[in-house]
């Protein structure tokens, strides 16, 4: 793991431009509020954002010039921090040939690249690949083929979906249906979606031991309904954005063994947990275990560019072609994008070049080691890691903008999510960036009331 050079030195501002940068600063704070909208903010935005104005390696610079290691990856996603040399060159080198063509009655080289690496380095047997534009739509696309793969074996009947409580699938309309129902960001549009089921979330904790009760639920909701259910959907492991849990990969076997015995597809939404972050490439391998569908997103593309990959078995592109419709019905107008798939390619390739599970398990003890003063403290009532993860739940939700000033002052960026306080750095993190993150994150806990 290598350190990134401008990266480090916390919240220092430049003496020169003090001036012009605070202004630049509050410039953008204040047109930012005025036209747009953030992620699940109202208008005008209640917290000003933060501006960023570049970034290298693990760390932002913002507008006024303070630095940030990018303690969230982006979202999961710039696993290799920014401005990677990897990245930028195979960016620009698609640049050179094309942007985006269309993917309707064409094809390209990036595109084939990507999908041939995909079903190279996911679970043997999934062989066909659609390349969506972002995550939720990767889900909407699962769901799809689901549905049609149901109709295309004449059982049309089966138009519901099995998954567990706590879980995150995204922001569309289909996506949010089979998101945890009532803790979950999209409650309040319950009556307008589709009814799914919900066993309970996954009990055991990770290294925990499955029992027969923890599976029951679920079990027994898929033995009565199996004709009303076209798959089963939930994220391998980790529950992310729903809780950030970590449970058993024994949980995962069985629900594998259970789809596989009531003849239902498994859907596995890997979109946060693929590529290495939580110790294994994938979380199915964890537990040994092929999904019918996968989808990818986030870091498929190191986080340079917005693109997701949905993947199936032969079986479920049979299903699919055979409904009525004789086509998968789905076609967004980016699908395919070149830019994005000759990143994708370049990221999962440096992946791999990589002593990528070394890499993560070392990241995995610091962050052990970083954040274990936390378990002590009183308003923590839990500390884990998992892979690249470390997470700190606090009893109470954490006060947002308190935090992250707490943070930014350490130099360092995190977004605390209710009661959560949790980080998964850039791979490319160097030792003393784990640090800074990890005893940043002890100290927002210790200053917890
Ligand atoms: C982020 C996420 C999504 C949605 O992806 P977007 O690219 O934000 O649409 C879906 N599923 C999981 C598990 C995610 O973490």
């Amino acid at each position: 793991m290598t350190g990134d050079g401008p990266g480090g030195s916390g919240a220092q501002r430049r003496p020169d431009h003090g001036g012009d940068q605070q202004r630049r600063h509050l410039d953008l704070i204040e047109r930012d509020r005025r036209r747009l909208w953030h992620p699940y903010a109202p208008m005008p935005a209640a917290l000003a954002a933060v501006p960023v104005v570049a970034a290298a390696g693990a760390t932002l610079t913002l507008a006024d010039g303070r630095q940030a290691i990018d303690g969230m990856s982006s979202w999961w996603a710039a696993i290799w921090g920014q401005r990677h040399p990897v990245l930028d060159e195979a960016v620009r080198t698609q640049l050179e040939l094309m942007a985006h063509v269309m993917f309707g009655g064409i094809t390209h080289p990036a595109a084939v690249e990507l999908a041939e690496l995909l079903v190279d380095v996911t679970p043997a047997g999934l062989e066909h690949v659609f390349l969506a534009d972002s995550g939720s739509v990767a889900v909407e696309v699962a769901i799809k083929m689901a549905l049609q793969h149901a109709r295309g074996t004449g059982r049309p009947q089966r138009t519901r979906l099995l998954t567990v409580a706590s879980g995150y699938h995204g922001d569309t309309l289909g996506a949010m249906s089979v998101c945890d129902p009532t803790a979950g960001m999209h409650s309040m549009f319950s009556h307008i979606l589709p009814a799914q089921f919900f066993a309970p979330p996954p009990a055991p904790r990770y290294g925990e031991a499955l029992q027969a009760e923890h599976i029951a639920p679920l079990a027994d909701l898929l033995a009565e309904h199996r004709q009303e259910i076209a798959a089963v959907i939930l994220e391998p492991i980790l529950q992310g954005a729903g809780g950030m849990r970590f449970y058993s990969p024994d949980y995962l076997a069985e629900v594998r063994r259970l789809c596989d015995r009531h003849g239902v597809p498994l859907i596995a939404d890997e979109i946060a947990t693929g590529f290495g972050r939580t110790g294994r490439m994938f979380g199915c391998d964890h537990a040994g275990v092929r999904p019918d569908i996968l989808c990818l997103g986030k870091a498929l593309t190191g986080g340079y560019l917005s693109m997701a990959a949905v993947l199936c078995t032969p079986e479920i592109a049979a299903g699919v072609s055979a409904a009525e419709s004789g086509a998968l019905m789905h076609g967004p107008t980016f699908m395919a994008n070149p830019l994005a798939a000759a990143v994708a390619t370049a990221s999962t390739r440096l992946l791999l070049s990589r002593p990528w599970a070394a890499e993560i398990a070392a990241i995995s003890e610091s962050l052990e080691a970083g954040l274990a003063p936390a378990a002590a403290l009183p308003g923590v009532c839990d500390v884990r890691v998992l892979g690249a993860v470390g997470v700190i739940e606090a009893t109470e939700p954490l006060p947002v903008a308190a935090t992250q000033e707490l943070l930014l002052d350490r130099g360092v960026w995190l977004r605390p999510f209710g009661r959560l306080l949790y980080t998964m750095p850039p791979y490319i993190s160097s030792a003393e960036q784990l640090d800074r993150i990890t005893a940043a994150m002890v100290a927002a806990a210790e200053a917890l009331p």
